[in-house]
């Protein structure tokens, strides 16, 4: 479902409160935002090496990082190897989809050091470096690699496993027990308040947050018979120590660091004073939205949701 929003009609955050309220935020919307989605010209596939079309970009991982080369003219941006056949010696290969009819292989290999000309850059340094389409196949091409890495035995007899149902899982050839690549759901949620200026936006900075330090929403992972809902509502406890109501759906995203699916929302604060979580939160303040702080990377879901917040004001 595509929205929009009159401006008329979000003037006001009263207003905005009564549009979220009739129209949900759907992915839809979000989508057409550089983000991690695939592209809409790619078409996922499972698919041993014989099934695709032979040649095609080759996205080689290397102990979680993928071999790249600097692309001609440009010493800031990279390029994945394309070609009949990888650069290097590769193993557990597959093809993980086609991308406008050309096929994306995912492959490891192991090398002391990057062959001549090459470079190995972790996923997240792929970022404005490749094209946003291309990181986002580097994002499956990591899942899958990293869920082989990690299933090689079976997790109830130890046993060797083997591709099964087509290459999406890991059957073992002993007890037969089968296990598919892990997604981790996680909620993310933007709080936002009316303060004595106007709107303000509640935004963190973590223990785990990368330097430089930025400000983002809370986000969490959700914890087993635990819905979405009462996943965001205990960790905005947990995290801030704060009380929220009218949560509205905003999005959803996959990001593989390493296998999170993101599920985001807005909400309103509802009360309590901030306390941050020893261990978890180093930081967390209420920002009028006309002075935020340094914020999450463009193809993040969190500053999708908080350019969404400061756009709609
Ligand atoms: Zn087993």
């Amino acid at each position: 479902m595509t929205i929009r929003l009159h401006e008329t009609t979000i003037a006001s955050f009263r207003g905005l409160a009564v549009a979220l309220a009739r129209y949900p935020l759907a992915a839809g919307s979000v989508r057409k935002q550089p983000s991690m989605f695939l592209p809409a010209t790619f078409t996922p596939l499972w698919s041993s090496p014989d099934q695709c079309p032979p040649g095609g970009l080759w996205f080689v991982m290397d102990r979680g990082r993928f071999l790249t080369f600097a692309a001609a003219g440009h010493t800031d941006r990279l390029a994945v190897p394309r070609g009949d056949a990888p650069p290097v010696p590769v193993e557990g290969m597959q093809c993980i989809g086609l991308l406008d009819n050309v096929s994306c292989w995912a492959a490891r290999t192991q090398t002391e050091a990057a062959p001549s000309g090459f470079t190995l850059e972790p996923l997240r340094r792929l970022f404005d470096r490749l094209p946003d389409e291309l990181v986002a196949v580097a994002g499956r091409a990591a899942q899958v690699l990293e869920f082989d890495r990690t299933h090689r035995h079976c997790g109830a007899c130890a046993a060797p496993t083997e591709p099964c149902d087509q290459g999406r899982g890991r059957r073992c050839t002993a007890c037969g027990d089968v296990c598919y690549p892990r997604l981790a759901p996680a909620m993310m949620v933007l709080v936002m308040r009316q303060g004595p200026g106007g709107r303000e936006l509640l935004l963190a900075t973590g223990r785990r947050f990368a330097s430089p330090v930025v400000y983002s929403a809370l986000a969490g992972f959700v914890e087993p018979s635990e819905s979405l809902e009462d996943c965001v509502r205990r960790e905005v406890q947990e995290e801030v120590g704060l009380r929220v109501r009218g949560l509205r759906y905003f999005g959803s995203e996959c990001w593989p660091f390493p296998h999170s699916l993101m599920v985001a929302f807005v909400a309103e604060y509802d009360g309590g004073e901030i306390h941050c979580q020893d261990g978890e939160i180093v930081d967390a303040q209420w920002f009028p939205i006309n002075r935020l702080p340094a914020l999450p990377h463009r193809l993040s879901v969190a500053r999708r949701l908080i350019d969404f917040a400061v756009r709609r004001g």
